[in-house]
């Protein structure tokens, strides 16, 4: 027997949030949700085209046991780390940061004329990896590939597969597919999906239907979790539909979670705060950049 193709479990419209040094932002999911999007731990939506909900940023803050990934929709996001990083991610680029034993990083969006947006997700780390050795990867908007389907959809691909194309961000633990798919108004979408993954999408723009049987729309900045199945499959209203698509494997493991830092005890966020407290909590400072 065929499995079903994934339908909508749970719909996420999101919560104005402030965060960092005074962001507002949108906030699909974070801690109160968990374990549902395991090993997804949260999703941020900024987006803004008054630079006094965004200039504040995020200036320097640790992170531990996880991994961060930033997407630019639209403006740019200066940044600085411990690992000796720094760069501005501009429009369609992404960074893909693990921070693994401990990293110290700033994210500063800077003034633009027009809207500020993006998303940050955050990835979680098997046990055995939390306290590896952090690693970065700036990808460029060239360096990511999209994918066009005779029917008009465009894909482009950060992590994961689609079709005969391969994203640019591998060997990540969890196995993540990562896609920014745009379909135009009346086209259709779909992707195979591993049996036991986590699979949500975040709708940019636009407006659809997701699964063999939902009819009710999705709208621009809801996050939906699907429910287990063969295929996530999508069909775009009338003005189109874009939207993030994420998969990953489940981690099925405890979570301690304290501010940027996600570890499996409480113990180890103890140890944590301590080495904070004594300035012992970067264990790696060398330049590290893959990909
Ligand atoms: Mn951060």
């Amino acid at each position: 027997m065929t499995e079903p193709l994934r339908s909508i479990a749970q719909r996420f419209p999101g919560v104005p949030t402030v965060e960092g040094a005074g962001v507002r932002l949108r906030r699909s999911f974070s801690n109160p949700e968990v374990p549902l999007f395991d090993p997804f731990l949260l999703l941020d939506r900024f987006g803004s085209s008054n630079p006094a909900d965004y200039l504040a940023g995020f200036p320097w803050h640790p992170h531990r046991g996880i991994e961060t990934v930033t997407y630019v929709l639209d403006g740019r996001v200066a940044h600085g780390d411990t690992l000796g990083n720094e760069g501005v991610i501009g429009p369609g680029d992404v960074q893909w940061m693990n921070s693994g034993s401990g990293i110290i990083h700033q994210e500063m969006p800077q003034r633009t004329e027009g809207a500020l947006s993006g998303f940050q997700l955050w990835v979680n780390l098997p046990a055995k990896e939390k306290m590896s050795t952090p690693a970065y990867r700036g990808l460029s908007a060239p360096e990511l590939p999209t994918v066009s389907t005779d029917g008009g959809t465009a894909v482009k691909v950060v992590a994961g597969t689609y079709g005969a194309v391969v994203g640019p961000v591998q060997g990540i633990p969890v196995d993540p597919t990562y896609l920014d798919v745009s379909v135009p108004a009346g086209g259709a979408f779909d992707l195979p999906t591993p049996t036991g993954y986590t699979a949500f999408a975040h709708a940019i723009d636009g407006r659809g239907t997701f699964g063999g049987t939902d009819t009710e729309s999705v709208e621009s900045g809801e996050t939906v979790l699907f429910g287990p199945g063969r295929a996530v499959t999508a069909h775009a209203g009338d003005r189109g539909f874009r939207f993030l698509l994420v998969t990953g494997r489940p981690l099925h493991e405890p979570v301690a979670w304290y501010g940027p830092i996600v570890m499996n005890t409480r113990s180890e966020l103890v140890t944590a705060m301590q080495e904070l407290d004594h300035g012992d909590f970067i264990h790696h400072r060398r330049p590290i950049v893959e990909g």
